[in-house]
């Protein structure tokens, strides 16, 4: 197998061009078909000598992830499930931004990235982990999942202005160059699998969506998200990348914890507060828990006072995300009261806290539930 061009750096390409004495303006000509037009050929590069296309060729794969299936519109949260190489399937999720959840301003859209095909880390509530870890995605296949979005949006505003114009207007739209705006300004990644278990092809990936020569998405417009890998954020507070970090909470004590989240058994919470009170002091950056609200689990108010303890010695700032239903699994989200109470019940402690009010539940948003649904129909009728 080639190995893909989206998974070399710049630095690579200009070693590799250097190599086969091309002159160095084709590396930044070469990047700009990749990143800034997301193009899907190399035939597609045309202002690259055919020669060096057939050397690119011959040299590298150009894999495009092939959309099997899509749910929600351009004006709400979409959901993309992609059909990988190898005929694995991941997802990635468009949110409209909410300025309010990460500390973005207001910007445009932030995507959800997956970083691994299943995850092996199994929590008793993700539909991620329900069929176990198959493996983890490559750098081209995470940065591919930014330019694949991108491609179908575009293709979605086409047919939008299309809609709205005569029929010679549309043909010059269609035949119109791509344009190098980025539709996805904030990358979340907190889809299917765990991403700190897939370290160096997470931070390659996001290198490159970082760099100004790719997708120039700034490292503060990135959140990590991590079910508590205490090793991993060690490492991860010495990159010189200022990434956002989250922490999937869930439980404020190891009792809560160890019932809904196995990692929890290897790197119970004190190791993994340790870890994140360091994380903070080296980077000075705000961290932010996540906690799923699960009726019956973890809603009632006497945890709202360990969480803010936690909350308060991390100098973290607290999302309460309702629970999202699974197919096949017993959970539920509570009602909409206890989750306002609990978020009260913080904010009375003093803790900054939001509550997530979306109506992604209906497009099945929760990680992983699309690629499960897709897998299990596939395995009836296959
Ligand atoms: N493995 C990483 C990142 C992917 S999961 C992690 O666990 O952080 C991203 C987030 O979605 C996590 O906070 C996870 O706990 C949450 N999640 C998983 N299943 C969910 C569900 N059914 N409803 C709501 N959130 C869910
Ligand atoms: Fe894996 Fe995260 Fe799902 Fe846990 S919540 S099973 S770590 S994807």
């Amino acid at each position: 197998m080639l190995p893909d061009i989206k998974s070399l750096t710049r630095e690579e390409l200009e070693a590799q061009f250097k190599t086969w004495q091309e002159p160095a303006f084709r590396v930044a000509q070469l990047l700009d078909w990749l990143y800034a037009r997301r193009v899907t050929t190399w035939d597609a590069m045309s202002n690259l000598p055919k020669t060096l296309r057939a050397k690119l060729g011959e040299t590298y794969s150009l894999h495009i992830h092939e959309l099997a299936r899509k749910q929600g519109s351009p004006d709400t949260t979409q959901k993309f499930l992609w059909k990988l190489a190898d005929g694995a399937f991941i997802e990635s999720v468009l949110i409209p931004a909410n300025p309010a959840l990460y500390g973005e301003a207001s910007d445009r859209h932030t995507l959800c990235i997956s970083t691994q095909v299943g995850c092996a880390y199994g929590c008793r509530f993700c539909a991620s982990g329900l069929d176990g870890w198959k493996r983890n995605l490559g750098i081209h296949e995470i940065v591919e999942q930014v330019l694949a979005v991108e491609r179908v949006w575009e293709g979605q505003m086409r047919e939008a202005r299309s809609a709205i114009l005569d029929k010679t207007v549309e043909s010059n739209i269609a035949a119109a160059p791509a344009s190098s705006d980025r539709v996805v300004n904030n990358i979340v990644v907190m889809g299917m699998g765990e991403p700190l278990a897939n370290y160096d092809n997470l931070i390659a990936a996001l290198k490159t969506l970082n760099a100004p020569w790719g997708g120039g998405i700034g490292a503060r417009r990135i959140t990590i998200s991590t079910s508590g890998l205490v090793p991993q954020i060690r490492k991860l507070a010495v990159e010189p990348m200022q990434f956002r970090l989250a922490i999937s909470l869930h439980g404020a004590t190891d009792e809560v914890r160890n019932r809904i989240m196995p990692v929890n058994k290897k790197y119970p919470l004190h190791e993994l507060t340790g870890a994140c009170e360091d994380y903070q002091k080296v980077k000075g950056r705000m961290i932010t828990l996540e906690y799923i609200l699960i009726a019956g689990i973890n809603d009632a108010l006497d945890q709202t006072r360990p969480l803010a303890m936690l909350a308060k010695k991390l100098n973290a700032k607290v999302n309460l995300i309702p629970y999202n239903k699974v197919e096949s699994l017993p959970w539920v989200r509570p009602a909409e009261e206890v989750c306002e109470r609990f978020l009260a019940a913080l904010e009375k402690l003093d803790v900054t806290a939001t509550l997530r009010r979306e109506k992604g539940g209906d497009i099945d948003a929760a990680c992983g539930q699309l690629r499960l649904k897709t897998e299990r129909e596939l395995a009836v009728s296959p």
